[in-house]
């Protein structure tokens, strides 16, 4: 791309796309092709089939009748094809002037007056003027980005770009994957298919230059994690180790309850990662209410009994105070100071904060994003610990990394989801992270009855939560809006909220909702807590980890928009104590396809690990992992169901390769990842 100070709107357009470099143009595909190597005889057009043809103009004119149009007869050897323009220029009337041979592309149509096009693309031409060889590659374009200008930075882009074969010869027979093309055979394919080529096998990628195109890629996102992956292995971290008889002791010691095996066991996988001088990369999952805070707190305990600073960080500010109370229960009495830091701490009280914090005072520091801001420095951070990961981007988990950066040492990274990874993603975004897993729930935890309603039994679960309520339950009562906006027909949660006041008369009634203020929102929450409470009407913002056990009741209005990954997180209030837990869906119908599939698998099962398949497979990959836990559009091309063989192989390849050929590593890396890769290793 020519370097120009001044950008012109098709190349500004281009640099968003990622078209930055020649390879990036090389790599960037049709959407479909156009076939310009042939010319079907007029009498042979099929009506709606994109064709060519090619003729000479009898007559053009102007029609006036009933609507002003441009109509030009051509004619070929085997009979009359009509143009019809409802919108044009004067000077396309002259072009197609009688006598003028043109090349005709369009669909036609067969009707009345004979065989007719509409608004086709023309082209004049001499007689004996060359077909194009090839097909015609159709780009994705847009009114800053003409198709034809894209067309021609592509075309020079894939003649310039770096091809060369970069994989040893004979890989691909060991593999199994004998026959593909060259990388840059398929490029050229792909962009220019031969006039006989299967467009079949272009459109469905089934064709060996895709094949070939998608092992490249899923080679180069393997190569980079297992670099990544190398290189922390090089990194220094603090080695943190448990002292006979101190914090982490005093805590297990201070629990109102026994740790489950489970709990214990990744304890323990952690404990013996921070005792390494490498940083830590794991990742903690567990099912809703598995308890890994008590396990992240331990954690943070090993890390300040030697000596160094914990972070924990939350989505939410709901749920960071949640975890702060908890964790100031747990650890204050033992003597430590827990310092709070979210977007709403102002003023004095932030400076305080940001001072214990860069004195090292603070020797744990709870918060949301707020904790990873650059004003907030850490004196000796030891472990960084992210709850509900998912709900972070790359970018957070780096900068989180990189605040130990003065002392050219990393923090060891704790991430914690209850949402389990499925075995395909953890092969291919995952594969550098270490994963424990808690997968038993404390004791004494009743399973949780989920019951579907439509819309119309509403009433019926009204009666039944009254019932509960005089009962002394506690019940949320979750809805999807806050305020009427686009979707009016949502039931927004100040009309509920009123509407329950009413129907529940004596029983007390709270409200939650995104848009309070965070001090109003946790006066609420601690009135829920206590019991002082009966129903909390609330959207979202109680999904992650809100925790009261006593709560034994939950009504889900409007379940159909969720999705299912949110909905289990929701139904995960509930159950947490001994008594008999009901989730009530209610939804309106027509319930889609996949809505349905949703609901089924509430319906069906509370285990998280079976919740995450059936969602990946509703969801498909990309749509799971969500454009934030990816950092960038990862993989392009490949699928990652129905390429698992290729995945298969180039998991097999790529420490071979990076072995035996580091260079080649390093370059297939470049190729294809440029910029991003620095996205893998966070
Ligand atoms: P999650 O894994 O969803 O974050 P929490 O850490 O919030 O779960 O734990 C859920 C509840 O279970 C909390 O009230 C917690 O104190 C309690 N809990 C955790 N571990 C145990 C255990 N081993 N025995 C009994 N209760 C436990
Ligand atoms: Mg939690």
């Amino acid at each position: 791309m020519p370097e120009a100070s001044a950008k012109s709107a098709p190349q500004k357009a281009m640099e968003k796309l990622g078209l930055l470099r020649d390879i990036d143009l090389a790599l960037h595909l049709p959407l479909r092709y156009e076939d310009e190597t042939r010319i079907t005889p007029i009498a042979a057009l099929h009506e709606n089939e994109p064709a060519q043809v090619e003729g000479v103009v009898v007559d053009c004119q102007v029609e006036l009748r009933s609507r002003r149009q441009l109509l030009v007869r051509v004619k070929d050897d085997t009979g009359t094809l009509l143009l019809r323009f409802l919108h044009f220029y004067p000077s396309q009337q002259k072009q197609m002037s009688a006598a003028t041979r043109l090349r005709i592309r369009g669909e036609a149509r067969i009707g009345f007056f004979g065989r007719e096009m509409v608004h086709p693309v023309v082209k004049v031409v001499d007689e004996g003027t060359p077909l194009a060889q090839a097909l015609t590659p159709v780009y994705p374009a847009s009114a800053q980005l003409p198709q034809a200008y894209l067309r021609k930075a592509v075309a020079s882009g894939l003649a310039r770009a770096d091809l060369r074969e970069l994989l040893p010869p004979g890989v691909f027979q060991g593999l199994g994957l004998g026959g593909l093309p060259s990388l840059k055979e398929a490029l050229h394919h792909l962009h220019h298919p031969p006039p006989d080529a299967s467009l079949a096998a272009l459109e469905d990628h089934s064709h060996p230059a895709w094949q070939r195109l998608k092992f490249e890629e899923l080679l180069a996102q393997q190569l980079s994690q297992l670099q990544a992956q190398r290189e922390r292995a090089l990194l220094a971290a603090p080695a943190l180790r448990a002292q006979p008889g101190g914090l982490h002791e005093k805590l297990l010691a201070a629990l109102p309850f026994q740790l489950t095996t489970a709990q214990q066991r990744v304890a323990e996988e952690i404990a013996q990662d921070l005792a390494r001088a490498q940083p830590m990369h794991r990742l903690l999952q567990g099912d809703v209410g598995s308890g890994k805070t008590v396990v992240a707190a331990l954690a943070a305990a090993v890390a300040i009994d030697a000596g160094w600073q914990c972070a924990l960080m939350a989505p939410t500010e709901i749920l960071a105070e949640q975890h702060f109370r908890k964790l100031v229960q747990w650890l204050e009495p033992l003597g430590l100071k827990v310092a709070w830091l979210t977007g709403s701490v102002k003023g004095k009280a932030r400076q305080a904060m940001l001072d214990a914090a860069a004195s090292g005072a603070a020797q744990l520091v709870i918060g949301t994003h707020a904790v990873i801001e650059d004003k907030v420095r850490f004196a000796r951070l030891g472990l960084a610990i992210i709850d509900e990961q998912h709900r972070f981007g790359v970018a957070q988990r780096l900068a989180l990394r990189n605040k130990l950066k003065s002392m050219a040492l990393e923090p060891h990274l704790l991430m914690m989801s209850a949402t389990p990874i499925p075995r395909t993603l953890a092969m291919t975004y995952f594969a550098d992270l270490d994963v424990s897993t808690i997968d038993e729930l404390p004791p004494g935890r009743s399973p949780i009855v989920t019951k579907v309603f439509t819309e119309s039994k509403r009433h019926d679960v009204l009666d039944k939560i009254r019932g509960a309520v005089a009962d002394g339950a506690q019940v949320y009562w979750v809805c999807p809006l806050v305020e009427e906006s686009e979707a009016i027909d949502l039931r927004n949660a100040t009309e509920t909220h009123a509407e329950l006041s009413a129907a529940l008369p004596g029983a007390q009634v709270g409200l939650l909702h995104g848009r309070m203020a965070a001090g109003e929102k946790a006066a609420v929450m601690a009135q829920f807590s206590a019991g002082q409470m009966s129903v909390l009407v609330a959207t979202t913002v109680i999904e992650v980890g809100v925790d009261v056990p006593n709560a034994s009741l939950m009504v889900i209005e409007h379940a159909e928009r969720f999705g299912l990954a949110q909905l289990h997180q929701l139904r995960g209030r509930v159950g947490r104590g001994a008594k008999a837990s009901v989730c009530v869906l209610i939804y309106s119908p027509p319930l889609s396809d996949t809505g349905k599939a949703r609901l089924k698998a509430m319906a069906e099962t509370t285990d998280g690990f079976e919740i995450a398949r059936r969602d990946l497979d509703i969801r498909g990959p990309g749509e799971f992992m969500g454009s934030r836990q990816s950092g960038a559009e990862l993989l392009r091309f490949a699928d990652l169901q129905e390429d698992a063989p290729l995945l298969v192989a180039a998991r097999a390849l790529a420490p071979r390769l990076l072995d035996e050929h580091p260079e080649a590593a390093r370059r297939q890396v470049a190729r294809w990842l440029g910029t991003k890769a620095e996205f893998l290793k966070a």
